[in-house]
């Protein structure tokens, strides 16, 4: 099984990049069939999401914007359970289909409190795809309207998501190994 060294820890092999690459777009497939006529304002949280927004957006065909934005929330392994402050938001949501995109929602603390603050601004509609999820962390209770793929309540890191810093740039998932 193909491993990876991360600082002190070691990954194994997980999902492959043509399995998240089929994940994505079968989401795309149905953002492209629910949001038809729309015009919707993608919002990606960064740094984790950049790799799948990349390649999410490479598959929707109707006109729409992307805007980054920031949290830092995870230290390590474990989620600090703290949400900082959310940076770089510049455009203007109100009235505005909003379709959130996250590289994993764990606890969904982070995504609870996004939809806090971009409630506050009258957006029309704000619909929320994620990655991945992790169904047993899951403590909130809005709706995740767009799911890649669900997966168990473990530590993974690549494709956009790190370990203390590295894992980012892998093209495949990996698991902690055990
Ligand atoms: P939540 O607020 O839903 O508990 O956590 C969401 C954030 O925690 C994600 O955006 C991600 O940055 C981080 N996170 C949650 N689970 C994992 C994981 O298994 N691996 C990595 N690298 N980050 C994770
Ligand atoms: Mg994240």
């Amino acid at each position: 099984m193909k491993k990876v060294a991360l600082h002190d820890k070691t990954f194994v092999l997980f999902i492959a990049n043509a399995d998240i690459q089929t994940a994505i777009d079968k989401v795309a497939q149905k953002i492209n069939a629910e949001l038809a006529g729309e015009r919707p304002l993608f919002i990606s949280l960064l740094n984790g999401a950049f790799m799948f927004t990349a390649d999410l957006l490479k598959s929707i065909d109707m006109p729409c914007e992307v805007s980054f934005i920031k949290y830092a929330s995870y230290a390590g392994v474990h989620s600090t359970g703290e949400v900082a402050e959310l940076i770089g938001l510049n455009v203007d949501v109100k009235g505005r289909t909003v379709v959130i995109l996250e590289d994993i929602i764990d606890t969904g603390i982070t995504i609870a409190n996004l939809l806090k603050e971009l409630e506050h601004l009258s957006p029309k509609t704000i619909k929320i795809a994620t990655m991945l999820y992790k169904p047993n962390a899951f403590k909130e209770d809005f709706t995740i309207d767009y799911v890649g793929v669900e997966i168990p309540n473990d530590f993974i890191v690549g494709y956009g998501l790190d370990y203390d810093g590295l894992g980012r740039n892998l093209k495949d998932i990996y698991t902690l190994e055990k």
